[in-house]
């Protein structure tokens, strides 16, 4: 059998069950955003590693390297903020082609550092190697978090309502512009900016954590469609999802109908918008949302609802239950 018939996730989960046995009862391992190891009641140490290889998942010719750079640690801190956790310290690794600039690395590193210092992040480590022509970037984020506070994909419950804390489909539309090279009148670096730069909701998850009623949450790195039922697995329920509760971006909005995109198809399976997914006890929404917005001037958006039939997830559009026709990204070419 190939990679390509397992897909990502049942890769993991062949592998993954021999070394979730046997933990020591203070650490949860292979599962969730970040690994967590809880020290005291106090504090609870966060570890999570993402990888961004050459033409996977980024094209070096369309991301500047200062871009790159911030979006190599972007994504880690995003699996930080997706526990509600606070990010300290990155390790991170390098394989890089000896033809490569050296004024390339020094933009990257100015990407990297400006985030970093944005949130107090320390770069303590890593490691550097020779690659045979590609690049490949490894970045390693610890945090720390209460561990009373900490959102785990496995605490949906059900009638929990589901949101998410941005704007959907943004960066994926980033991506098909700059794979088409389609000719957009307007708003092309506002999507491009969206898919290379994006901004980890570190205040958001933090906000979010202290708030008893929100139960699971996790960041949009595969797409709603595939992190959803990363939830329902871990929390054994399935889900509704209301399409035209989808927040779209003005710019998405137009541009599709511009394009003839289907916004929800990308929407729905568009990966790496990074915001936040998560559930919450449907009698304290309309509070949250109160508070949300008045701490972040901007709005949460409700996008479904659990329920208890384990691993269903059904699509609805305007009360009408529709089957999807389009199909998203999945590494190996699985279906996720
Ligand atoms: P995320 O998108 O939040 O980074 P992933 O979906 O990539 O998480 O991974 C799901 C889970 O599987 C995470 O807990 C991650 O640490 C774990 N995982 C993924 N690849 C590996 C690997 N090669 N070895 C061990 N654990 C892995
Ligand atoms: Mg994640």
């Amino acid at each position: 059998m190939k990679l390509s018939d397992l897909g990502e996730f049942n890769l993991i989960d062949r592998f993954s069950v021999a070394f979730k046995k046997d933990l020591p009862a203070n650490t949860l391992g292979i599962g969730d955003d970040c690994a967590v190891i809880i020290s005291t009641s106090e504090t609870a140490l966060l570890v999570t590693v993402d990888a961004l290889a050459e033409d996977v998942h980024f094209l070096r010719s369309a991301i500047s390297p200062a871009d790159l750079g911030h979006k190599s640690l972007a994504v880690n801190l995003s699996d930080i903020a997706a526990m509600g956790g606070t990010p300290e310290n990155v390790f991170l690794s390098l394989c890089l082609p000896s033809d490569l600039d050296v004024e390339w690395l020094d933009q990257f590193f100015i990407g990297f550092g400006r985030l970093a210092k944005l949130h107090k992040v320390n770069l303590l480590g890593g490691d550097t190697t020779r690659s045979a022509g590609k690049i490949f970037i490894s970045v390693t984020a610890l945090g720390s978090a209460v561990p009373a506070k900490i959102k785990y994909r496995s605490q949906a419950k059900l009638n929990d309502l589901i949101c998410v804390t941005d704007f959907l489909g943004d960066s994926a539309a980033g991506l098909r512009i700059l794979l088409n090279k389609q000719a957009l009148a307007k708003d092309v670096s506002y999507f491009v900016n969206r898919h290379h730069l994006p901004e980890p909701q570190l205040n958001e998850g933090q906000f979010l954590g202290n708030e008893a009623c929100v139960h699971a949450m996790m960041d949009i790195s595969d797409g709603v469609h595939s992190d959803i039922q990363r939830i329902l697995q871990a929390s054994k329920c399935g889900a509704k999802l209301f399409l035209e509760q989808f927040p779209l971006s003005p710019q998405l909005k137009t541009t599709a109908s511009q394009l003839g995109w289907d916004p929800y198809e990308i929407a729905t399976f568009g990966g790496e918008d990074y915001g936040l997914l998560f559930t919450v006890d449907p009698s304290q929404y309309s509070d949250l949302a109160v508070r949300y917005f008045n701490k972040f001037n901007r709005p949460i958006y409700q996008i479904g609802e659990i329920t208890n039939q384990p691993d269903q997830l059904d699509y609805f559009m305007n009360e009408n239950k529709i089957t999807l026709e389009f199909e998203g990204f999945a590494h190996f070419g699985g279906k996720d």
